[in-house]
């Protein structure tokens, strides 16, 4: 991005200028000076070609008519050219909205540098070239004929050289703290703190020197280069450097708040800052007058008038300038009474101690292979940046170092998987398989049958096989493992199939009877309605090897026994359970293959970190027979009703889906009764109703779900036991109440339980969320019955710690990394790739270091949270 920002950039910036001109009621007050004569002097900024001065100079006619319409008119026009900067950059391949937000975030540099200040000089200092988009020709702009195009771009002007960030640091008040012995040395001691800061340090949770280095800012407001008055506009973060005129204070004529009013000039106009109730500011200033001050803070339309909001206030002059405006200012997460100038300060001198200290994990040779920044360079850019892109760059450092810390725990985990020995190869009988499928009361679809081959390539090489089989709900998942699991018990040997709920694996070991003991296979199923003795019996049916496919929930990996000869090992419902269950499971075995199944579909950036161990097959597409399940939100209960009903009358059935109760288990079952209780003798007396809830046993479960299944009961209400897996394909409404107290996932899973079969299917969201994130959830729901969509927008909404509960997922907690952040994550994959084809075990000496870290890493992913 050239400093002073190409015509993309500007459309983006008018773009958002002229929201905030409609949102104050278009008084064309919004930049200084109006909106024309601001847009003029910021085209010219620019450097345009030929070409583009003729769509700019087609902006500034709109811009004009803008100025002459009556009030009345301008928000039309106001929306007109909004609407057709639009489409002029979403040709240059940007999207307005997302131009607009890094122009929120970047604020523009004038072409101009103000002399005065020399902090100026080194924020230029950043080598830069113009990379900006070139708008094409588009027909709603450049109406005149094309000129010829001879146009050399932007001149980059000389560049001084940068200023090496250590040596800046040293430069520092800050860094006369001598030097700390090790990272590890408690905060206190190696900052020599009083008893106050001692006692903040414990606020936030800082023990040792490294916690405090390693104390990331949440953000930066790139307060680097002072914004002249006449370049300001609503909403942009400035920093105004100019000569503080005037101090007057007054106070509120309602309530007894006090006002401070700076009055501040530069070299274009005059502004004014005023700061409420913070008396002790009046004795910093008042003295001071005549003198340059430096503000920053967030420019703001108040009264039809730009006004600057203060967020912190220096004296050139001064020493330690440069720490609050001035340059790029990080802002660390806080706690209560704990000042953002403080912790800038704490930070510094924590990095003035301790910076020699940080050592790069990786060895020089991949730094350079893959041209990444040293990690010390890295730390203190990415607290005390030049400038945004200098902190992008050092952000995308340490978050390459944790997602590859990441990958290289999952890599090693396969290649210790699959290096522990041989497996068992299952070879494929194609004629097995025929009879399968000729058995099955549909084809499988293209998608099933993809991932079906991958599967069966898998299980017929020695080396065991780790893949995750991912499928949105109602993909029909089921039929794809039953068909491995024939091929392993035909080929002599034992399978087992893990489910997160008794229900679950209750109707798993159904359809698995269904599937395979026509081909004579049996199922032996292990659940909690088995007597002691019965499961005892089980338990020594698989160490003997009598078993041939074993059905159970997480009681399978609780009970200490191994089988006689395990082939295959399948876990349903993955997000349920973490990294720990899936070894498990197999260590319940020699070698067996391991085939993990989930109907979350996760974004590919989220699988990669979280099951970065496995190779991934995906099923893609619903059976052909589904029709999309009609979401509906916030219905009025009776409407509902009237639709459970009606469905009824036409031979289908029905869920309810009671409101989720946190406080234990032992409520909601008792709150679901009741409200079953309610529907059966207010709403529905003429029909058969049953309550299923966790707290029933679970051959009571077992009765109620086997009765449902064969369309006894019309309609189950239930609580959140039925989100997973159960498949009942006449039941064709989901009515959920309190919708907006579940998350996004669990919604999706609910609905899965309908449109299973061939009937239209509807789901319904009894809610009435005021929480504009609960809203926006529920729209996104109505909106697609696309898993993925959902995950993605999901991931969005909550922000990936959240994230489908992978919070359960046994991952390490990411503090600079973004698990969306593709590019990044494939890099860690790939070097991790790279490290260990050469040293697979990390014993190497130059990869001491990353073992450290790695094993420190894990470490704390293990710990409890
Ligand atoms: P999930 O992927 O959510 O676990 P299931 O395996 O439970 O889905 O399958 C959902 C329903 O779709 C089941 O009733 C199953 O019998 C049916 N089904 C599976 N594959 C097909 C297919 N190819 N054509 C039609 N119906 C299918
Ligand atoms: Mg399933």
């Amino acid at each position: 991005m050239p400093l002073d920002g190409g015509l993309a950039e500007a459309l983006a910036l008018l773009g958002k200028v002229l929201e905030a001109e409609i949102q104050a009621g278009c008084k064309n007050r919004a930049t200084a000076r109006g909106i024309h004569a601001f847009f003029t002097q910021r085209f010219a900024d620019c450097g345009l070609s030929d070409e583009e001065q003729i769509r700019a100079r087609r902006v500034l006619e709109y811009l004009q008519r803008y100025e002459a319409a009556t009030m009345e008119d301008r928000p039309e026009i106001a929306r007109l050219i909004v609407r057709r900067l639009d489409a002029t950059l979403a040709q240059t391949g940007t999207a307005a909205s997302t131009e607009t937000r890094r122009v929120r975030e970047t604020p523009m540099r004038p072409a101009e540098a103000a002399p005065s200040i020399p902090a100026e000089q080194s924020r230029r200092a950043e080598s830069q070239t113009p990379t900006s988009p070139r708008i094409p020709p588009s027909s709603e702009w450049a109406e005149e004929p094309r000129p010829a195009a001879d146009d050399p771009g932007p001149a980059v002007q000389p560049q001084p050289e940068a200023l090496e960030p250590v040596a800046a640091l040293e430069q520092s008040p800050a860094a006369k703290l001598p030097q700390a012995a090790s990272l590890d040395i408690p905060a206190a001691e190696a900052l020599g703190s009083a008893a106050r800061e001692r006692q903040r340090l414990e606020q936030l949770g800082l023990t040792t020197l490294r916690s405090v280095v390693e104390y990331w800012p949440r953000d930066h407001y790139d307060y680097s280069a002072p914004v002249r008055i006449n370049r300001m506009y609503a909403d942009l973060q400035v920093t105004l450097v100019g000569t503080l005129r005037s101090v007057d204070t007054r106070r509120t004529a309602n309530r007894n708040l006090q006002i401070i009013e700076a009055k501040i000039s530069d070299p274009t106009g005059l502004m004014s800052v005023t700061w409420f109730n913070q008396p002790y500011l009046l004795k910093t200033l008042k003295p001071r007058e005549g003198e340059q001050i430096a503000v920053s803070g967030k420019v703001e339309l108040k009264n039809g008038r730009l006004q600057l909001a203060p967020r912190d206030v220096e004296f050139p002059a001064d020493e330690e300038a440069g720490t609050n405006t001035m340059s790029v200012i990080p802002i660390y997460p806080s706690s209560e009474g704990i000042a953002q100038r403080w912790l800038r300060k704490l930070v510094r001198r924590a990095l003035s101690a301790g910076a020699a200290l940080i050592t790069d994990p990786l060895p020089q040779e991949i730094r350079t292979r893959f041209g990444l920044p040293d990690r010390r360079a890295a730390v203190l850019q990415y607290h005390f940046p030049e400038s945004l892109e200098e902190r992008d760059r050092a952000r995308n450092r340490l978050a390459l170092d944790e997602l590859l810390l990441i990958q290289l725990g999952m890599l090693q985990r396969k290649h210790e998987w699959q290096e522990e020995g041989e497996g068992r190869s299952i070879t494929a009988d194609p004629e097995l398989l025929g009879q399968f499928r000729a058995g099955l009361p549909f084809t499988l679809t293209a998608a099933q049958d993809t991932a079906l081959a991958e599967i069966l390539t898998d299980m017929g090489r020695s080396t065991p096989m780790s893949r995750l089989l991912q499928g949105d709900v109602g993909s029909g998942k089921t039929v794809v493992a039953a068909a491995a699991l024939l091929l392993c018990a035909r080929a002599g040997m034992q399978g087992t199939i893990m489910a997160p709920t008794e229900i679950l694996a209750e109707q798993h070991g159904r359809t698995l009877r269904a599937l395979l003991e026509p081909h004579g296979v049996s199922v032996t199923l292990l659940t909690g309605s088995l007597t002691k003795a019965q499961r005892a019996r089980a338990y020594l049916d698989a160490v003997e090897g009598r078993v041939q496919i074993l059905v159970g929930t997480h009681a399978l990996i609780q009970n200490d026994f191994k089988f006689n000869n395990l082939g295959l090992a399948i876990v349903d419902e993955q997000h349920r359970f973490g990294v720990a269950q899936r070894a498990a499971l197999k260590g319940k075995g020699f070698n067996p293959h391991l085939l993990v199944m989930t109907a979350t579909p996760i974004p590919r950036t989220l699988t990669l970190t979280i099951f970065g161990d496995l190779d991934v097959s995906i099923i893609g597409e619903r059976p052909p027979n589904r029709q999309p399940v009609e979401t509906r939100w916030a219905p009025v209960e009776r409407q509902a009703f009237d639709l459970i009903r009606e469905q009824i009358q036409a031979g289908r059935q029905a869920y309810i889906i009671c409101p989720l109760v946190e406080e234990s288990e032992a409520i909601e079952a008792k709150a679901a009764v009741a409200e079953g209780k309610r529907l059966q003798d207010e709403v529905f007396p003429e029909l058969r109703l049953e309550v299923l809830h966790g707290k029933l046993r679970p051959q009571d479960k077992d009765a109620i779900l086997g009765r449902f299944r064969d369309g006894e009961i019309d309609i189950l209400v239930a609580t959140s036991v039925v989100e997973v897996g159960i498949d009942v394909p006449n039941a064709t409404v989901m009515v959920v109440q309190d919708a907006q107290r579940f998350g996004l996932a669990q919604l999706h899973q609910f609905r899965g339980r309908v449109g299973r079969g061939a009937e239209k299917s509807y789901c319904l969201l009894l809610a009435d969320p005021t929480n504009p994130i609960a809203r926006e959830r529920l729209q996104a729901l109505c909106a697609t019955d696309d898993g993925f969509k959902l995950a993605e927008e999901d991931l969005r909404l909550r922000g990936p710690g959240e994230f489908w509960g992978t919070r359960q997922s046994g991952l390490p907690a990411l503090q600079v990394a973004q698990v969306t952040d593709i590019r990044t994550l494939d890099l860690a994959r790939h070097i991790a790739e790279n490290i260990l084809a050469d040293d697979p075990t990390l014993d190497a000496p130059e990869h001491a270091a990353l073992a450290e870290g790695l094993r420190q890493f894990w470490q704390q992913a293990a710990a409890p949270s």
